[in-house]
């Protein structure tokens, strides 16, 4: 697909503008390697003229009955819809992945605007019982303020609804750092909220690199923090934050346990399923699948069975299921990752590589490693590439152990036709959420993601109810009678 690049700009207090900087930057699309659009690079007058902004028009923007903040979630939803072919093909265009998926992510980020507000309406506080019978004590939900929100590449729309959504359903205001290579989609997206009537200043998009990032979080105007991005990124950030309020939500390494009971086929076509969409490149992705010796052949024999309806190439090609990774960081991961997993004497079954003769050097093929130590990159590390890892256990505590053994811990899934076992994976696996008989990809908008508490893949909850309480204080009022 060719388009004309798009000249686009930053959105601060109500308008698109080119800010105070004199710097520009060049969005390169990783499918086709061509030019889609040059961002100006906003400094550090912009910030200021944005958290400005953000702080007028939170203090009127809470005031505003909740009912009121709902309609407009539902009409920036509408407007999403309306530009939904226009969105999609931008996103594919600027970060790489199937248009299919980029349908589905704007379908998914309208959706998320309206259950939002559905449930900002429903946000109740409680009353609470006193042991003094002249005091009436009440809990109800405030906007914390103005947010600093920092999004990775991966998803540029749904990662920005995922705060904007709940946050102007709560009555925030939100200053958003996208990444500066896929920071064309958010800014489009801007016009939907411009056309609903999104009040001016409330909602401030400036594309931006680590460095601006950091001057966002350490703004003295900015009293929370939104992040979703890497473990290392997330740490950076808290330590900056000091104590201002923050939603982490950070690394994955997702494993996929396929105990010696399980439907085997049902459990190839998951680990598959959990490896492709988005090349990889996703939180919750399927990154390593730890399977019971006793049924590994058969397993291993289904999974490269599996594998063969991946079909890399064009993102705008219906035929395909597999588009090239964002960006060379990225593909230079996996390519670190596969030598070292040859190294360790890993077989691989499928794939391994970058494809030749592609638009870009960005293809890489979807690719199935067996006999993966534990010890290696692929199972240490989140690769955020297409490819499945095997690696053995011996039995059913031995697999829980060897998936447990994992310093990050945001979605994990199991494959059994045992309730006991199932109950004992939801329970006792160190993660965010279990999935049971399913691939850990997968997530509903209503549902609370997130990371284990005891892991470094950060706190807070996305989706549902749950965001709105984490952007929302709890004040608690007493009456005396
Ligand atoms: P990243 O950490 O490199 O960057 C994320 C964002 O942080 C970018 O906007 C970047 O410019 C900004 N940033 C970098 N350094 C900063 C600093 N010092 N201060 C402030 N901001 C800074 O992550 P990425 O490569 O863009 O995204 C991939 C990562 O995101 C993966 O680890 C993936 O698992 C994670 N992720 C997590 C979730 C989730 O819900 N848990 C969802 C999507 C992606």
């Amino acid at each position: 697909m060719s388009t004309q690049p798009l000249t686009h700009q930053l959105f601060i207090d109500g308008a698109f503008t080119d800010g105070s900087g004199s710097d520009a930057f060049d969005v390169i699309s990783p499918a086709t390697g061509e030019h889609v659009g040059t961002v100006p690079l906003p400094v550090k007058a912009d910030l200021d003229a944005a958290v400005a902004a953000a702080t007028t028009a939170q203090r009127k923007w809470a005031a505003v009955n909740v009912w009121e903040r709902a309609a407009l979630c539902h009409r920036v939803a509408d407007e999403i819809d309306k530009r939904r072919d226009e969105l999609a093909r931008l996103q594919t265009l600027e970060q790489g992945k199937p248009l299919a998926e980029s349908i589905a992510d704007v379908t998914e980020a309208a959706l998320l605007f309206r259950v939002h507000a559905e449930d900002a309406v429903r946000l109740y506080g409680e009353t609470l019982p006193s042991r003094d019978n002249t005091k009436r004590m009440f809990t109800f939900h405030r906007a914390v303020g103005v947010w600093g929100i920092i999004t990775p590449w991966n998803f540029p729309l749904l990662m920005f609804t995922e705060f904007a959504a709940p946050g102007l359903a709560t009555g925030n205001a939100l200053v958003v750092k996208p990444p500066t290579h896929t920071s064309l989609t958010v800014l489009k997206a801007m016009e939907c909220l411009v056309a609903a009537g999104v009040p001016d200043g409330l909602i401030n998009i400036l594309p931006g690199d680590g460095p601006f990032g950091d001057a966002l979080v350490r703004h003295q105007g900015i009293h929370a923090i939104g992040f979703i991005g890497s473990s290392a990124t997330g740490a950076k950030i808290q330590a900056a934050a000091g104590l201002k309020r923050s939603i982490m939500e950070c690394s994955g390494n997702g494993s996929l346990v396929v105990l010696a009971d399980a439907d085997l086929d049902a459990a190839a076509k998951a680990a598959v399923d959990g490896a492709y969409p988005c090349a990889g490149q996703v939180c919750c992705a399927t990154e390593r699948v730890i399977v019971d010796e006793s049924v590994h052949d058969a397993f291993v024999e289904a999974l490269v069975r599996e594998s063969e309806r991946v079909v890399l190439g064009d993102p705008f090609d219906e035929k395909t299921l597999l588009g090239p990774l964002n960006n060379e960081a990225t593909a230079a991961k996996m390519d670190r990752h596969m030598a070292d997993a040859r190294e360790r004497g890993a077989q691989v079954l499928v794939g391994g590589q970058r494809r030749t003769g592609m638009p870009t050097d960005l293809y890489y093929e979807f690719t199935v490693v067996d006999d993966v130590p534990v010890d290696s990159l692929l199972s240490r590390e989140e690769s955020f590439g297409p490819v499945v890892p095997v690696i053995t256990g011996r039995d059913e505590d031995d697999l829980l152990r060897i998936a447990n053994d994992d310093p990050l811990g945001l979605q994990g899934a199991v494959f059994t036709r045992s309730m006991t076992s199932a109950f004992r994976f939801i329970e006792e696996m160190e993660v965010g959420q279990v999935v049971v008989n399913e691939s850990n990809n997968w997530w509903d908008v209503n549902m609370p993601f997130g990371g284990a508490g005891a892991r470094s893949t950060g706190w807070g909850r996305i989706g549902g109810k749950w965001t709105l309480l984490d952007m929302t204080d709890l004040r608690t009022g007493v009456i005396s009678l």
